[in-house]
């Protein structure tokens, strides 16, 4: 993997948007292998296709590349707001790769996958639509609000100009394929509860940790008037997928 971007291939571009696009499209076509199977490179597809930028030829899985001059941020502004969410709804969503790169020193920075069953509605976040006098008035976008990913849905690929190991990047987004969930309203409670645990800083924690949570959950979920029982029923699917172990006596012990 090189870190650096071919500058030559952008040449006769005169629009920044479109020189990045296509000085990014390239370094992932020459550098990136499959995160879910190990593939060694990354298709890409000939046309400008809406859903999708890369897919692997073994695999057959889809990439989306989200990039950014400077660092990735807590949100990444995207597409039209009913168009992503019908994606997610639909499941018709890629992973997605998520490059902050430098336009001064011409290099890739930070490169995370998110597979796309970490999507949910949650993570988007409806921008203000634009004014009247905008060409596209009315047109509502969204940002993905990054940080609202469980950390195990955020596979780093780069961080700060450090590669991670290939094995290890693999391994991590297989591992994570636990924690698919197909069901979009099941997927936000799993998150929530991981989000939780993941708050824990401590490796063995206890029931009564994990009830601190439930006034905050109750906020988000106003209806639900039985949000300790829904806390431990969606511990043991966790458990279930093998991301926590049941120690005892209302103890558990973090596993992914
Ligand atoms: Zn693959």
């Amino acid at each position: 993997m090189d870190l650096k971007l071919d500058t030559s291939v952008a040449d006769g571009y005169h629009s920044g948007s479109q020189s990045a696009r296509v000085l990014t499209e390239n370094w992932v076509y020459n550098n990136m292998f499959c995160p879910r199977c190990g593939n060694a490179r990354l298709e890409h597809f000939e046309n400008n296709r809406p859903v999708a930028d890369f897919y692997c030829s073994v695999c057959g899985n889809q990439f989306e590349l989200k990039s950014k001059n400077g660092v990735i941020g807590k949100k990444v502004p995207d597409g039209a707001y009913d168009t992503m969410i019908s994606r997610i709804n639909s499941d018709s969503n890629p992973d997605f790769l998520f490059m902050g790169y430098s336009l001064s020193s011409m290099s890739v920075n930070n490169l995370i996958v998110v597979p796309k069953y970490f999507f949910h509605p949650d993570i988007i976040e409806k921008r203000p639509p634009l004014s009247d006098t905008a060409r596209r008035a009315g047109w509502t976008g969204c940002n993905i609000l990054l940080d609202k990913i469980p950390i195990q849905g955020r596979i780093r690929i780069i961080s700060d100009g450090i590669i991670s190991d290939k094995d290890e990047v693999v391994n991590k987004t297989v591992l994570s394929g636990n924690l698919e969930v197909k069901n979009i309203a099941s997927r936000g409670w799993i998150f929530d509860i991981l989000r939780c645990v993941n708050a824990i800083s401590e490796n063995v924690f206890t029931l009564e940790q994990m009830y601190a949570f439930e006034e905050a959950l109750s906020r988000k979920y106003p209806d639900n008037h039985n949000i300790r029982p829904k806390i431990r029923q969606q511990l043991q699917v966790l458990r279930d997928r093998g991301l926590i172990e049941f120690v005892g006596n209302g103890t558990y012990r973090k596993v992914m």
